[in-house]
């Protein structure tokens, strides 16, 4: 029998509290931390609950039937969530990323969508509303999500061998579901629609290819993620990391490849291009991406925020606290005084754990503290 592995400490009960500067701090939109990263992307977890159980994530062994997830009371109120953004969105956020736990879990996610879909950026722009999604129920909510305002969705797949996809959901939930729930997005107009797959070495590598073959060409961008230490209990060991340097090889002398800019700055992914016979990019053929999070740092232009399904502020996906926004929405904060609370948090933000990574004593690189990526999402 397997041990149970416990976290040494619950990282949701280890909390920084969220002050109203003396002065208040005006939304400019021009808002940057210690290292001048403004503030762009901001990722909302809508729930802590998710229907999969992937290994590198929710291990079974963790996240059990014992294991004791938020209250509904603890949650934020979709108005409640709205109204956060809505001061994120004044700082600079452009984008906004749906995320969880399994976001589709939660009940009427739609009506959130609708109140993001109908904020503004400071320039007066619609923001970029997407979601991360694990594909399960998405053949069934693809349209209601796109009328509402959705925009595009990723969506996690980590092999299209249904046994090893089974195998890794640790749920036994079939690959042909989810392959109709991208089908069903794709014809929802939800796109570019990207896949992402998390590789693990010596459980899914040999996925690699068929998932390269099976995706080129369809307008859907593949991008392979390099399993991370996230979290305090995915049992993570670098001799599992495949570094992306080598997912490039292994397609590339199969599929030739030409390394293409990045799209935007602040992009997590390093874009790949599929070459035609004369090695210029075909667009027809279109690209995959990579995401080198382990072997390659990319904080330097860090511009997320996360915030967590009970409104706890996170600057760092490796973040072993967050900033509790939640008292001052339900204490009666004036909106000027939550806004000027998020810009302080964010001005003192030096947060830059992956170039760190390498030189932290183990203590401090140990995941034993860390947030999960479940409760604050990828
Ligand atoms: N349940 C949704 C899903 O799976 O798409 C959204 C939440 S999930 C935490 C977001 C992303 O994080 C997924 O693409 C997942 O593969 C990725 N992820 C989770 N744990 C990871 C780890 N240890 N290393 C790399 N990526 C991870
Ligand atoms: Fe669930 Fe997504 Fe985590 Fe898998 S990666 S356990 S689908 S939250
Ligand atoms: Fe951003 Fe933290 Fe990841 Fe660096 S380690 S890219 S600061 S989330």
């Amino acid at each position: 029998m397997s041990e149970r592995v416990i976290p040494l400490v619950d990282h949701r009960m280890s909390t920084l509290s969220a002050a109203v500067p003396s002065k208040a701090i005006p939304a400019t939109g021009l808002l940057g931390d210690t290292l001048g990263r403004p503030l762009r992307d901001l990722r909302i977890s809508v729930t802590d609950r998710c229907n999969f159980r992937c290994s590198y994530c929710m291990p079974k062994e963790v996240f059990d039937k014992d294991y004791p997830y938020l209250p509904h009371s603890a949650l934020l109120s979709f108005e409640e969530i709205t109204r956060v953004a809505r001061q994120f969105v004044a700082h600079g956020v452009q984008k906004i990323r749906l995320t969880g736990g399994e976001p589709l879990l939660r009940k009427n996610l739609e009506i959130l969508i609708a109140q993001l879909a109908a904020l503004r950026t400071v320039e007066g722009l619609p923001l970029d509303i997407t979601l991360t999604t694990n594909g399960s129920l998405l053949e069934r909510k693809a349209q209601a999500l796109k009328d509402a305002g959705l925009q595009r969705v990723t969506v996690s797949l980590d092999g299209l061998d249904d046994t090893v996809f089974r195998a890794m959901n640790d749920v036994d939930f079939p690959v042909a579901d989810v392959l109709r729930g991208i089908e069903a997005a794709q014809a929802a107009g939800l796109g570019p629609i990207k896949v992402n797959m998390v590789v693990k070495r010596g459980t899914n590598e040999h996925e690699i290819l068929p998932m390269a073959r099976h995706f080129k060409g369809t307008g859907i961008v593949l991008r392979f993620i390099e399993f991370m230490d996230v979290g305090a209990t995915n049992g993570w060991r670098m001799d599992e990391v495949m570094p992306s340097a080598e997912v490039v090889q292994m397609i590339h002398r199969e599929l030739p490849l030409v390394q293409l800019e990045p799209s935007a700055p602040g992009e997590t992914a390093e874009r790949w291009g599929y070459a035609d016979a004369n090695g210029q990019h075909d667009v027809r053929a279109g690209e995959i991406g990579v995401i080198s999070s382990v072997t390659q740092a990319f904080c330097s232009d860090c511009n997320r925020a996360r915030l967590s399904t009970e409104g706890k502020l996170y600057l760092c996906l490796f973040a072993n606290q967050g900033h509790d926004l939640k008292p001052l929405v339900r204490g009666g904060a004036s909106d000027e005084q939550l806004s000027s609370a998020i810009a302080a948090i964010w001005q003192g933000r030096s947060d830059r754990y992956s170039e760190l990574r390498a030189s932290l004593p183990p203590d401090e690189s140990g995941g034993g503290r860390r947030v999960e990526m479940s409760y604050i999402g990828g």
